[in-house]
């Protein structure tokens, strides 16, 4: 039997296994802070196979002076990520600079963060969040696909390549971090402690696809102010809503402006590449007051190539324009300032080795080449392209639509298929032989 279809065979043999571990960790509220129980369930399933498991801790003092560290107000009482390695028979390259471009014997991350984001109502979910409930080839709950069957599968490949024999040449390593929906902590922390390979495959839900790009997002505050006056005075107040109707119509503008001078090669739709969006918006304090001040919040997305410098400029001009055409804005200007969460984009070049590599193994498993595109989305990935100074890539199963919503699921075809590819992935990328058993 060649080597491909012996992973196949051993991939499908474990699918009822991979299934319920999957059904496993969904069943762990893993929100933000609540990890460890399921970090040490994924610690001891690592350990089953003789992985050598590290627990590291997310610890404020060792982050908080890290340029991409921002504050995600979850207490650090506990935070622990799991870093698996299993060592490779040859030295580990730990950077890219020291990478044989021709080497076959690389090392290789593969991450995936354990936290979720909240169920919103309950009431609205047609399974129950944290039942992990199967139907139809379907697996329902929070986490299902944003990321736990990633987790699944990149556990499940590893597992199904010790039961086949197999030996690396470089490390494999495995990562199940924390904080990454709130900023990426986790992943940072396992930076900072030095965890490093020449490529990183992160299974966030992508369909399948290879993502070697995303966008930014920077997090705004702009305060706007006007003139309270009794509502039945109206015209001689200053409405703070009326003004930012403006201000929000020049975001707008803005929006669609940067878009078009975008030129989009790699992204699935033209004017959804970093949207700039307003979530929070605060106004007056009493029914019949004219409103005094408004507070607006919301998200402003980074071009991939494009510096979180020069977004922010482009929002203060943006604001500077809409103020110099206003009588009362002129002289009353809103405020602008930027705020917790500033991620920057991420890229890994569409020709790296890594994302050819992954091609080929997803190839392999599903007869044709998977699409490669970026995606809109912020993730770990910018921690270890941007600070890591490695490549990294977004593969995994389920899709980012269903994410955070009270419909979220994966299909489990998708999770052995995943499971699949990365097996065959770590067989190509890290090098090694199966040895007979
Ligand atoms: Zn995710």
């Amino acid at each position: 039997m060649n080597a491909s279809l012996k992973i196949f065979t051993e991939i499908d043999r474990l699918r009822s296994s991979m299934t319920m571990f999957l059904q496993r960790l969904v069943q762990f509220p893993t929100l933000p802070g609540e990890e460890q129980a399921a970090q040490h369930f994924l610690a001891d399933k690592l350990r089953s196979f003789h992985c050598d498991v590290k627990i590291l801790k997310s610890e404020f003092s060792a982050l908080q002076h890290h340029p991409a560290f921002s504050d995600d107000g979850v207490s650090f009482d506990n935070r622990i990520n799991v870093v698996g390695t299993w060592k490779g028979t040859e030295p580990t390259r730990s950077s890219r600079k020291e990478r044989e471009p021709d080497s076959r014997t690389r090392s290789l991350i593969l991450n995936g963060h354990m936290d979720v984001v909240p169920i919103g109502n309950p009431a609205l979910w047609k399974f129950p969040p944290w039942s992990g409930a199967v139907e139809n080839g379907k697996l329902h709950g929070r986490g299902a696909c944003d990321m736990k069957a990633g987790l699944t599968a990149a556990v499940f490949a590893i597992e199904a390549l010790h039961n086949l024999g197999f030996q690396p040449r470089g490390d494999v390593l495995f990562e199940s971090v924390i904080g990454e929906e709130s900023g990426g902590v986790g992943t940072l922390t396992t930076l900072i402690h030095g965890v490093r390979a020449d490529a990183a495959v992160i299974m966030e839900p992508t369909r399948l696809r290879s993502c070697p790009v995303h966008a930014g997002a920077l997090s705004f505050r702009i305060k706007i102010s006007g003139r309270a006056i009794h509502a039945s005075m109206k015209r001689f107040g200053i409405s703070a809503v009326e003004k930012f109707q403006q201000i929000f119509a020049a975001i707008e503008a803005l929006d669609r402006d940067r878009h078009q001078h975008y030129e989009n090669k790699i992204f699935e739709f033209n004017d959804n590449v970093a949207p700039i969006s307003i979530g929070i918006v605060t106004a007056g304090d009493w029914l019949s007051t004219v409103p005094e001040t408004l507070v607006a919040e919301g998200r402003f997305g980074v071009f991939p190539g494009e510096t979180t410098a020069s977004a922010r400029e482009a929002l203060a001009n943006c604001l500077e324009k809409v103020s110099a055409a206003d009588e009362w804005l002129k002289t009353n200007p809103p405020t602008l300032e930027w705020f917790e969460g500033q991620f920057e984009p991420g890229q890994t070049s569409f020709q790296d080795p890594i994302v050819e590599a992954l091609s080929d193994a997803h190839s392999a498993v599903m007869g044709a080449a998977p699409k490669v595109q970026g995606v809109p989305y912020g993730s770990d990935l910018r921690l270890f392209t941007e600070h890591g100074k490695f490549p990294a890539v977004l593969y995994g199963p389920g899709d980012v639509a269903f994410a955070h919503t009270v419909e979220e699921f994966v299909e489990l075809e998708e999770v052995f298929a995943c499971a699949k590819v990365l097996a065959l992935l770590v067989t190509e990328w890290c090098g090694g032989e199966f040895i007979a058993r």
